[in-house]
C-alpha cells in the first residue's frame, strides 16, 4: 500500500481520493474548499493545511484541479510543489488541462528527476465513483509503471499515450471525436423524425448499420429512446455542456498548436458555444439535439 497526496476534492477528486482509502492506501488531502476536505476526513483521509504539506514524503501526488492555470500554480514557480519534492515520489495530474501546460509541468518535473504523469481521464462523476475511469497517461516508461499500480484502484482501462501531454492530447481528440458524432446523431435522428420515422426504429436500424457510434448505442439523444440516457430524464447531466465546451476549447488549442486545420472540430465547437450561450452550460450535452430542432 502507498502514501498517496490528492490536491483537489471537487465532483471527481473526492470520490476519486475516497477510492484510493477504501483500496487501502494511507491518503492525505488537501482542497480550498473546507467542506470537500471534511467529507473525505470522514471517508478515512488524513486532511493538510496546504498542499505542501499533503505532499510531504509521500510515495504519489494526485491532483484533479479545475483547468491549467490551477496545475501550473499548483506545481511550478518558487513555491510550487516540485521544488519541495522527494525523488523518489510520483505526480500524477488527472485533471483535463491545455496540452502545453501539461507539458511545461512534466519538463519542470524531469529537471529536478521527478517522475510526472498528466493521466486525465475520461468517465465522469458516476465512473469516478464506480472506479471505473479510463486513464491517459503521458510520460516515461518507468513513470507509467508506477502510475499504473495506483491508478488501477481509481479505473479500468489506463493507457500510456506518448510522453509528457499526450494524455491530454490522447483525451482532446477523444472528446473532439464524441462532440462530432453527438451532433452527427443528433442531425440524423432529427432528419428521420421530420421525414414521419419513429427515432427508436431509427435508432435500430443506423445501429444495424454502418452509423453506428457510441452516442447512439449507450446515450441517445432522442428522449423516451433510451430509458436511462439523460434525453430522457430532461437533459439533466451526464456530462454538462459546460464541460464539453470546455474540452473544445482544449481541442481546438491543440490544433492550433499543432497548425492543424479540423474544420469538423472547429464546427462542432461553435455549436457547442452556441448552445452554451443560450443558457444551456448546465445541461447534458445530448441536449445539443433540441438546437437542431429549432
Ligand atoms: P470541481 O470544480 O467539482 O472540483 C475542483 C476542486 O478543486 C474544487 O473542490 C476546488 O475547491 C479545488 N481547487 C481549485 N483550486 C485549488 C487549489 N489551488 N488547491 C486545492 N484545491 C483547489 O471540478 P471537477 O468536476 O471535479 O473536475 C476536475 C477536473 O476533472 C477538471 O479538469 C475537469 O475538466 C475534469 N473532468 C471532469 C469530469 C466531470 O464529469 N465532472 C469528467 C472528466 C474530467
Amino acid at each position: 500500500m502507498a502514501t498517496v497526496a490528492f490536491i483537489g476534492l471537487g465532483n471527481m477528486g473526492g470520490p476519486m481520493a475516497t477510492n484510493l482509502v477504501k483500496a487501502g492506501h494511507t491518503v492525505t488531502v488537501f482542497d480550498l474548499s473546507e467542506a470537500a476536505c471534511r467529507q473525505l476526513q470522514a471517508a478515512g483521509a488524513a486532511v493538510a493545511a496546504s498542499a505542501a504539506e499533503a505532499a510531504a514524503g509521500v510515495d504519489y501526488v494526485l491532483s484533479m484541479l479545475p483547468a491549467g492555470k490551477h496545475v501550473a500554480a499548483t506545481y511550478l514557480g518558487e513555491n510550487g510543489l516540485l521544488a519541495g519534492l522527494d525523488q523518489a515520489t510520483t505526480v500524477l495530474d488527472c485533471s483535463t488541462i491545455d496540452a502545453a501546460t501539461a507539458r511545461q509541468v512534466g519538463e519542470a518535473a524531469a529537471a529536478l528527476g521527478i517522475g510526472f504523469m498528466d493521466s486525465p481521464v475520461s468517465g465522469g462523476v458516476a465512473a469516478a465513483a464506480a472506479g471505473t475511469l479510463a486513464f491517459m497517461c503521458g510520460g516515461s516508461a518507468a513513470t507509467f509503471e508506477k502510475a499504473r499500480q495506483i491508478l488501477q484502484d481509481m479505473g479500468k482501462n489506463i493507457f500510456h499515450a506518448g510522453p509528457a501531454g499526450a494524455g491530454q492530447v490522447a483525451k482532446g481528440c477523444n472528446n473532439m471525436l464524441l462532440a462530432i458524432h453527438m451532433i452527427g446523431t443528433c442531425e440524423a435522428l432529427e432528419m428521420g423524425v421530420r421525414n414521419g420515422l419513429d427515432p427508436k426504429v431509427l435508432s435500430e436500424i443506423m445501429l444495424a448499420s454502418s452509423g453506428r457510434n457510441w452516442s447512439l448505442e449507450v446515450y441517445n439523444p432522442y428522449p423516451g429512446v433510451m430509458e436511462k440516457a439523460p434525453a430522457s430524464n430532461d437533459y439533466k447531466p451526464g456530462f454538462m455542456v459546460d464541460l464539453m465546451v470546455k474540452d473544445l476549447g482544449l481541442a481546438m488549442e491543440i490544433a492550433r498548436q499543432s497548425d492543424f486545420d479540423n474544420p469538423m472540430g472547429q464546427l462542432a465547437g461553435e455549436l457547442y458555444n452556441r448552445h452554451q450561450q443560450a443558457g444551456n452550460g448546465q445541461m447534458d450535452f445530448s441536449s445539443i439535439l433540441q438546437m437542431l430542432q429549432h
